[in-house]
Parts: C-alpha cells; structure tokens; sequence
C-alpha cells in the first residue's frame, strides 16, 4: 500500500482513527499484528477501505504516517479541448439522458468558448449523428459496427478510450445508467484520469475548471469536485437531472467516423436477454407525481396518495422513510437512493425534504407541498405551499378537482 504507518513512530494513541473519514484505521494490539516495541502496545493498521485522502497523515502529531503514492498529471493539459458527451443507445434509439447532457454539454461548452462533441457508439445508428446535432453538438464522432450490436463492455470502452486519446477532449460526460456506470468507471481507470459518480450540478469555475457536484458523506454535504490535474474530467449524471435542449433543425456539424482497435477482442458473450419484469412502476418517465413521505402514517395513508394520483393522471412516489417502513415498494422511491425524477408536476405530501429526497425531484417543473409544519425544508424548494393536514387537503383538492371534470 502506499500508504504506510512507522512502527517505531506510532503511539496507537487513536487521533488518526478518529480523523479517517471512511473507518479505514483501526488500533490493534501490537502483539497481534507482530510489530512489537519496547514501549508502545498499540498501532495503528490501514485497512484496504483507505483512500488516500492523507487526513489521518496531517492529524498525527508524531508523523507515523506518509502517503508515498506519487501524483500523476496528465502532460499536455494544454491541447485538451471541448465537451463530450458519450452517447447511450438502447438497440438504435437514443437514451434520452444524452440529450439531457447535451444541453448540459452545450451550456458548459459555451462557457469553455469551445466546441460541443458526442460519441455515437453501437449497431446501426449512425443516421443518428443528425438527431445529435440538432439537440447541440457540433461534432458527432460515430463508431458504426457490427460487434457492437450487443452492449459489451470491453469493445465500447476500447472504442472510446482510442477516440478520446486521439481527439483529446478537455471535459466527457455520460448517463449515470446501467451502462453508463458500467464503462466510466473504466474509462477512467484506462485513461489514469478523475470520475465523479452521480453528479447533481455541473458548472465551469473561474480557473475554467469543471465543478462537479454531488451528494457526499451519506448525503449531509454536496461536496464540489475538480480534477483540477488529470484529463479528461469526467462525470457521471443521472437519467432527468438535465432538461433537453428544444432542437433545432437548422443547426450543422461535422461527423467524423472512427473504428474500433484491430486487435479487439470480446471477453464477453451474451447469450440472451431476460426481460426484468419486477420493475413495474417507472415513475421516471412520469409526467405527474403525488408522493407520499412519513406524514401519511402507514400503508393505508398511501391509499389518499392513490386515489389523488389517479385524479390528477399521475404515478406514486414516495420518501425513504415511506419505503423503509414497508407502506410502499422500493420501486416508487424518489431521491438519492432511489430514481430522480423530472414530472411537469411533482406533490409531495406529508415529506420534510430532506436533501437526499430533494436532489431526485428539485428540477421537476411545478412543486407543490402539502405538510402541516409550516417550516418543513420542502417550502423552500416549493412552487406551491400548502400548510395543512394532507387528510383533510387532499380530499378537497380531489373534491375540486371532480367538479372541474363534470
Ligand atoms: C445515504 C442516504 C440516502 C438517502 N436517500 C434517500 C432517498 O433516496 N429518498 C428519500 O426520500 N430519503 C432518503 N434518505 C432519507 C432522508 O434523509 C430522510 O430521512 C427522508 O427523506 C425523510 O422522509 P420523510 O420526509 O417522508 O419523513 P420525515 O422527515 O419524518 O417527514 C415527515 C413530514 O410529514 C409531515 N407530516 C406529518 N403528518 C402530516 C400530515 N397529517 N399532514 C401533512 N404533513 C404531515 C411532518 O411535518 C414532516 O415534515 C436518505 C438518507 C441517507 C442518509
């Protein structure tokens, strides 16, 4: 590891325990972990958990810990330009996250005073190449093969690792998707550079570096992280946190093809494809949402929440704590560890708004609150308030709602 505790130095004193942020330190008998000393009985001992992160070497007062890894920077950051976004095709439609980032992409090329590029990667899809430039991009780098009819993951991030190596893009973006997680990961890995997982804000700050933001430490901060030395920067974003630009059919670009490495070859063969049945409800797609938190008190509160969706035409949703306490599947969680939603109309009935419920439901266009605490943290991100008990105001928003109808 490159990390290292001195054995002569270490007290096992505790201080740098307490300081690691992710319980990778443990103090342990000296006996047990055969480092003796004459003095000392405890030491200190560095679990794999370690991220290097170098808190516990700042917070021990006798410098018994060094981190000896070397920071490796990219050489020429210099000749890294524009914006990718990393297409995801699901047979040979477009993702719709990738039109989202697009419009993320374009935002944050604009800023950067550089170009917008997509790489567009699969089976049949390059009369896509359009679609892509006239939801942004300037250039669309197309990767058409037939060994790409299946996702596999080793050809697509061959595939794109060889195209960002050539084009050297400053800033590459994907869907925080099944896929999407699948190959950033190693993209990242290969290229020796930065990733930053589920971000929920994106921006460019004034050294011209790209902000990522993201839930951290359980969700209690929204930490902002640059890669400031390596590229590209790459963030993942989730499917709905991003609105699509409105296309433009008059816009032009450039399509440039490229091929996948000669010497590729698949370590993976998929056999078939099973179709996941369990996921009934996908309240992402969603255009109206009534969800139903704590406040509704048990699974027969969540028949209110019913029967106020199906008036409004719209899907259940739900807080973390509704969903732990088994009043209502998984499935139907909105937040951080559930889905991020983006309806035109989100109610959210008897939820404080806690941040980890928030990041999946803020940008929806239209929020309205129901909640009898008239300081509940779901006002502030509101469109609407009501400040009521959610048994008495929705019966008589579903009242209303009727006559309207008739
Ligand atoms: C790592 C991590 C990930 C998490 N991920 C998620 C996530 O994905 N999604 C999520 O939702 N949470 C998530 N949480 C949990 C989150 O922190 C909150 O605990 C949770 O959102 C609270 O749910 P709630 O608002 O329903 O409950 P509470 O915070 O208990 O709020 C209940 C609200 O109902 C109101 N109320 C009570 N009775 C009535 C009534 N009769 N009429 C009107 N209002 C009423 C109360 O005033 C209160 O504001 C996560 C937490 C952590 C640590």
């Amino acid at each position: 590891m490159p990390i290292k505790v001195d054995s002569s130095k270490c007290t096992g004193c505790g201080l740098c325990e307490k300081s690691c942020p992710f319980g990778a330190i443990s103090i342990e008998d000296r006996a047990k972990a055969n480092k003796p000393h004459p003095k000392f009985k405890k030491i200190a001992v560095i679990s794999s958990a370690c991220t290097l992160c170098g808190a516990c070497v700042d917070v021990c007062p006798f410098g018994a810990i060094s981190v000896t890894a070397e920071k490796k920077e990219t050489d020429d950051i210099a000749l890294y330009k524009g914006v990718w976004v990393i297409a995801e095709t699901e047979g040979d439609e477009i993702h719709s996250v990738t039109f989202e980032l697009l419009a993320k992409g374009r935002e944050l090329a604009d800023k950067r005073k550089t170009y917008l590029g997509c790489v567009l990667i699969g089976f049949g899809i390059r009369q896509k190449a359009e679609e892509i430039i006239s939801s942004g991009a300037d250039k669309v780098f197309v990767c058409d093969n037939k060994a790409l009819e299946v996702f596999v993951d080793n050809a697509y991030v061959e595939g794109i690792c060889g195209i960002i190596k050539k084009e050297k893009p400053e800033i590459v973006l994907l869907g925080a998707t099944a896929i999407g997680r699948a190959i950033a990961s190693r993209i990242s890995g290969r290229l020796k550079t930065g990733l930053t997982a589920d971000c929920t804000g994106l921006d460019i700050d004034h050294q011209g570096l790209l902000v990522q933001t993201r839930p951290a430490f359980g969700g209690n901060i929204m930490a902002e992280i640059l890669t400031a030395y390596n590229r590209p920067q790459m963030a993942t974003v989730r499917h709905k946190v991003f609105k699509p630009l409105s296309k433009d059919l008059s816009k032009r670009g450039e399509v440039i093809e490229f091929g996948l490495p000669e010497n590729l070859k698949l370590q993976t063969k998929v056999k078939k494809f099973v179709e996941d049945v369990t996921q009934k409800v996908n309240i992402a797609d969603a255009d109206i949402i009534v969800s139903g938190g704590r406040g509704v008190g048990g699974p027969d509160g969540f028949k209110v929440i019913e029967e106020f969706a199906s008036a409004l035409g719209g899907a259940v949703g739900a807080s973390r704590a509704a969903v732990d306490s088994g009043w209502i599947p998984y499935s139907h969680q909105v937040g951080q560890t559930g889905r991020t939603v983006c309806p035109k109309l989100y109610v959210a009935c008897g939820i404080s708004g806690a941040i980890q419920h928030l990041v999946g439901m803020q940008s929806s266009d239209v929020i309205v609150a129901i909640n009898k605490d008239p300081s509940a943290a779901i006002f502030k991100v509101a469109t609407f308030g009501i400040v009521a008990d959610l048994f008495e105001a929705i019966p008589a928003i579903i009242g209303e709602i009727k006559k309207i109808r008739s």
